[in-house]
């Protein structure tokens, strides 16, 4: 049920390479989508997030409201703190630099919590009360649901679990620390063990594929390998389900889901790994045979989730004002 006079919402997901914005109608369907890569500094972000809405809104002429999920660590005041998968800190008051450059008030979550709100509203995650939802892209995005609400914190930072450390002294993550979860279990960590594997094998399959080019190396010559039978890309796939298990097992000590919902580029080849990651998931969680298992299944709204899930946080905050 919309609230509002046109029914429409815009909702745009920016991520660490592009932005994609949608228009959201009252049935929750997509009507419009765009892409547009994502660009460096506050200002040209708000300039950039400002142009794509306002041509978003042309398309329906009107829309209700409008939603921004920004990767990183944001507020309950609406400031932008700190983006590692933007070059770091940004410390600006991005919810109301948007609303001054539209000349209306926008809404603001965190990328991965409005692809959980969305999933939770009208995909993988309906009537769930207990859940995670975790995207595998350059990094992690995470988000906690607890009695059937996205959670965000005392300060509006929860959630963050590609940082939880799993090797203290492990490799360099983006954030500035060391060890990060989403420096393994990502596309970013998987690239990295594929370069590794290409450089220890040799003849290497997973080379070939990247057309020799070592700096060329990326996650899907390594699965293209994987299902053509290689056995290094094989292993290596194995190593990165290990990496994804022992973050996951972290994850059901502190917060016991019901469902773990896996979103991303990565889920993709989800086929590939489902097997390894269930296995090494059960040899690696608190008290394996003990406790129910939790369903983990690949995230049902694709790479659309995140602008989805900002479109669907707008309309409430709007029909809740
Ligand atoms: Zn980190």
């Amino acid at each position: 049920m919309s609230a509002g006079r046109a029914g429409y919402t815009v909702g745009i997901d920016v991520g660490g390479t592009k932005c994609l914005g949608v228009i959201l109608d009252s049935d929750n369907q997509v009507v419009a989508e765009t892409r547009v890569a994502t660009p460096a500094g506050t200002d040209n972000l708000v300039e950039v997030l400002a142009e794509v809405s306002t041509e978003l809104v042309r398309i329906p002429g009107e829309v209700d409201a409008m939603g921004f999920g920004l990767p990183g660590l944001l507020d309950t005041e609406g400031r932008f703190r700190f983006a590692p998968n933007l070059g770091g800190p940004v410390e600006a008051p991005i919810a109301e630099l948007l609303s001054e450059r539209l000349g209306r008030q926008v809404w603001i979550d965190n990328d991965a919590n409005c692809a959980a709100r969305a999933e939770l509203r009208i995909g993988a995650a309906i009537g769930v009360q207990d859940a995670v939802l975790v995207t595998l892209g350059t990094g992690i995005g995470s988000s906690v649901i607890m009695a059937g609400e996205v959670q965000r914190g005392a300060h509006g930072m929860a959630g963050e679990l590609g940082h939880m450390t799993v090797d203290a002294h492990g490799e360099p993550c983006a954030c500035g620390r060391r060890g990060c979860w989403e420096s393994y279990a990502s596309g970013s960590g998987l690239r990295r063990m594929a370069r590794t594997a290409a450089i220890a094998e040799s003849p290497s399959q997973i080379l070939v594929l990247a057309g020799g080019d070592l700096e060329n190396v990326r996650g899907e010559h390594l699965t293209r390998a994987a299902r053509d039978g290689d056995v290094v890309a094989v292993e290596v796939l194995d190593r990165f389900a290990w990496w994804l298990a022992l973050g996951l097992a972290n994850v059901s000590a502190a917060l016991d889901p019901e469902l773990m919902i896996l979103g991303g580029g990565l889920v993709a080849d989800w086929d590939l790994y489902e097997k390894p990651l269930q296995k090494h998931y059960s040899a690696l969680v608190l008290g394996s045979g003990h406790r129910p298992d939790p369903a983990i299944v690949p995230a049902a709204l694709g790479e659309r989730a995140g602008a989805m899930g900002a479109a669907l946080l707008a309309r409430d905050e709007f029909a809740s004002r």
